[in-house]
């Protein structure tokens, strides 16, 4: 069977598709754009897409594409129109738990790094005008016993939640589809309230129609002067001028940011911004869960092409 690999992916899994398939290599890290989709479509039985593939319900014109499994290299899959893959008999299978703990651990770097300046206090040293230890320099916010606010309390959000209790006696809360039973007090609450209570609010529900824009101007007033916004999901969950307004006005303190509402544009006037840490979607990125997200979309690949049920299908 052949096999389409959208950018290439650990020497590892490279390795093991090579072994496993005719494979269709793709010597570029940039996305598939739609004409390449579309020929991607036509030339391979499986195609493994990474983030930001031109999947939209437009690459599924036509009669005759010969791919049937979308392998996707990633938990989010909002880049795939699933429903229109569907309609022309193409399955879409993901890699969820793969990412959970890194993507938290990023979570957890952007909020620390906003509430204590590291962003700001690394900039400073870098450009040599640290002036030396004072008692009231660069003053922060304590993050041990404070309030955070998880929207989207599954795998990434419930390993954040983890983290928050277990490493800094924060107390958890957050607004999720279903309650959640976790082994330490986490109180469920509507967004509203757990806006206006919480002193960090962290982000990790999917991208979808219900999610976009799910904090806007509203959302951000009913938030509290002091509180810092963490996103990890993806970028079009928050309004992002209306982001950059209440960081400008000090509506809110900061915001620590992993994803961009038209990555990899990031606006010159978030950039200018002191009170936020900007990171380059950095979530997954590491040697190891970069493989592991690789060998599971790989198994999806070859249960697919043994006949055998889809491990992670979406
Ligand atoms: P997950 O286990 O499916 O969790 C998503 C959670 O969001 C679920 O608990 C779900 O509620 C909740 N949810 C969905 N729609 C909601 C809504 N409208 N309002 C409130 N809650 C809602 O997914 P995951 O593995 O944690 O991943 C979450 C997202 O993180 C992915 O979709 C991806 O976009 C993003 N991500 C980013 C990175 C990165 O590099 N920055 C890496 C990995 C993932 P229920 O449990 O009630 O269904």
């Amino acid at each position: 069977m052949k096999l389409l690999i959208s950018r290439t992916l650990t020497d590892d899994v490279m390795r093991r598709a090579r072994a496993e398939f005719d494979l269709l290599e793709r010597d570029t890290s940039t996305s598939l754009g739609r004409a390449e989709t579309i020929e991607a479509l036509h030339k391979a039985d499986i195609l493994l897409p990474t983030l930001g593939d031109a999947l939209g319900a437009e690459a599924f014109t036509g009669d005759g594409l010969r791919c049937k499994l979308l392998a996707n290299f990633g938990v989010g899959y909002n880049h795939i129109d699933v429903e229109a893959a569907r309609a022309h008999g193409i399955a879409v299978t993901n890699t969820p738990g793969a990412v959970t703990d890194a993507t938290a651990d990023i979570a957890m770097t952007l909020l620390l790094m906003t509430a204590r300046r590291a962003g700001e206090g690394e900039r400073l040293v870098r450009a040599g005008k640290w002036s030396g230890w004072h008692p009231v320099q660069m003053l922060g916010q304590h993050v041990t016993g404070k309030r955070l606010g998880i929207v989207g309390m599954g795998r990434i959000g419930q390993a954040i939640a983890r983290r928050a209790h277990f490493g800094f006696g924060m107390q958890v809360a957050y607004t999720s589809r279903s309650p959640k039973d976790m082994p330490f007090p986490a109180e469920a609450l509507p967004l509203p309230d757990l806006l206006a209570r919480c002193d960090f609010v962290a982000l990790a529900v999917p991208a979808s129609p219900e999610t976009h824009h799910l904090i806007g101007a509203r959302e951000l007033a009913q938030m509290q002067p002091h509180a810092v916004l963490v996103n990890i999901a993806r970028g079009d969950v928050v309004d992002e001028s209306a982001l950059i307004h209440a960081l400008q006005s000090h509506r809110i303190a900061g915001a620590g940011l992993d994803v961009y509402e038209f990555e990899p544009d990031v606006p010159p006037a978030l950039r200018a911004l002191q009170n936020v840490t900007l990171l380059p979607h950095l979530g997954t990125a590491t040697e190891e869960v970069r493989s592991a997200m690789g060998h599971m979309a790989l198994d999806n690949a070859i249960a697919f092409r043994d006949g055998h049920p889809l491990p992670n299908p979406v």
